[in-house]
C-alpha cells in the first residue's frame, strides 16, 4: 500500500435547517486514498457526495454542521481545526477544492494573474510579482494554457478555458489533495474533454497527489478514476476499482445503478438498459435498517430491521448489506 494522502474515519455531517431541523447528509463515512490514486464518488442527485465533498475541506459554516469522525491530510487531522486556521493553512496547499460551475466564480473584472498573486498572499507566501508571475507562467505551459491568458480578464474566456484556468489557479500550490464537484458538467464535450486531460495532467506531472472525483456520470469516472465509491443516502455502499464496479458491482443499489448507465469503452454497449425504481429518502429522516431497503428488490424484514455492517472482501472491495457477496452473485446469475 502507498502513503495514504487522505483518510477519513466515521465521518458525520449534518445541515441544520432554517426551521431547526437535521439533514444527515453525511453518515459514518470511512475512506483512503494513497498518493498518486484517484476515487470517483458517484450516486443519485441527493445522495450526498457534494455535501461529502464540502465536509472533506474542513470548513464549516452554517448551515452545514460537522458532528463527529477525522479528516487526516498527510498525516494531519484538519477536522480538529478551527475553521480560520483551515482557511489559512490548509485550503489550497493541503487540499483544494473544484465546485460546480467554479468558472463563475471569477470575478470578470480581475486579470487572472491577480487571483493567483491572491493565492501566494493568502498563504503568506513571500514573492515578488514578477517570482510568481514566472511561477504561474510555467504552470500554465506545462498545463498546454497560453500565457496570455494571465493579462486577461475573465470575462474575456470561453467557458472552457474559464474553467481550465480555475482549475491551473485552484492547484498553483500543488495540494495533496484535489476535490473536483463536477467539474466537467456544465461544459460542452470538447471542453470537457481538454478538462479531463488536465486533470490527469495535473495527476501525471505530481502537481497534485490524489483526487476525489464527483460525479453523476459513471463512464467518466470509469476513464478518469482509479476507483469508485458508490454514495446512498449519505452513505458508502460500496467500493472497488473503477473496473470491478462497472463489470462486477456487488450492492444491490450499485447494481441497479450501473444497470442503467452505458459504458461504450467497457464492450457492454448492447446490454439491456435497467431503472431504479424510486427516489432516494429524505435524510431528515431517513428509513430505519437499511437506507435502501425501500427501493431494493431483494429486501427482507431483517433489513429493515437492522443496520448492515461494511464487509471487507477480495482485500481491498467493501460493501454495505446483510447479505453475502456470493449470495448476491447467485440472485444476480439467477436473473440473467
Ligand atoms: Fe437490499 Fe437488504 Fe442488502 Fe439493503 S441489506 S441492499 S435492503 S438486500
Amino acid at each position: 500500500m502507498g502513503k495514504v494522502m487522505l483518510e477519513v474515519n466515521g465521518l458525520n455531517t449534518k445541515y441544520i435547517t432554517r426551521f431547526h431541523e437535521d439533514v444527515y447528509s453525511v453518515n459514518n463515512v470511512s475512506l483512503k486514498v494513497e498518493e498518486g490514486k484517484s476515487l470517483g464518488i458517484a450516486g443519485e442527485s441527493g445522495c450526498g457526495k457534494s455535501t461529502l465533498a464540502l465536509s472533506l475541506m474542513g470548513y464549516y459554516f452554517a448551515p452545514l454542521h460537522y458532528m463527529s469522525g477525522d479528516i487526516i491530510i498527510d498525516g494531519k487531522n484538519i477536522a480538529r481545526m478551527k475553521p480560520e486556521e483551515v482557511r489559512k493553512t490548509v485550503l489550497g496547499s493541503d487540499i483544494a477544492y473544484i465546485p460546480q460551475a467554479a468558472m463563475n466564480a471569477l470575478n470578470p473584472t480581475m486579470k487572472i494573474i491577480r487571483f493567483i498573486e491572491d493565492v501566494f498572499k493568502a498563504h503568506g507566501i513571500q514573492m515578488t510579482k514578477k517570482e510568481i508571475y514566472d511561477v504561474a507562467r510555467e504552470r500554465f505551459a506545462i498545463l498546454g494554457l497560453p500565457e496570455d491568458i494571465l493579462n486577461r480578464h475573465a470575462v474575456e474566456l470561453s467557458g472552457g478555458m474559464k474553467q481550465r484556468t480555475v482549475i491551473a489557479i485552484s492547484t498553483i500550490l500543488s495540494p495533496k489533495v484535489l476535490i473536483a464537484d463536477e467539474p466537467s458538467s456544465a461544459l460542452d464535450v470538447t471542453s470537457q474533454k481538454m478538462v479531463i486531460k488536465m486533470m490527469r495532467d495535473l495527476m501525471a506531472k505530481g502537481y497534485i497527489k490524489s483526487m476525489l472525483f464527483i460525479t453523476h456520470e459513471l463512464p467518466l469516472l470509469y476513464n478518469v478514476t482509479d476507483d469508485i465509491m458508490v454514495m446512498y443516502a449519505g452513505q458508502i455502499v460500496e467500493r472497488g476499482t473503477a473496473q470491478e464496479m462497472v463489470f462486477d458491482p456487488v450492492h444491490p443499489y450499485s447494481k441497479g445503478l450501473m444497470g442503467s448507465i452505458i459504458v461504450p469503452e467497457s464492450g457492454v454497449k448492447d446490454r439491456k438498459l435497467t431503472a431504479l425504481p424510486g427516489t432516494p429518502p429524505n435524510l431528515k429522516n431517513p428509513p430505519a435498517g437499511c437506507r435502501f431497503a425501500p427501493r431494493c428488490p431483494y429486501a427482507t424484514a431483517a433489513c429493515r430491521g437492522m443496520e448492515p455492517q461494511t464487509t471487507y472482501f477480495d482485500g481491498h472491495r467493501e460493501y454495505k448489506c446483510h447479505f453475502s457477496v456470493e449470495k448476491l452473485r447467485e440472485v444476480y446469475a439467477s436473473e440473467q
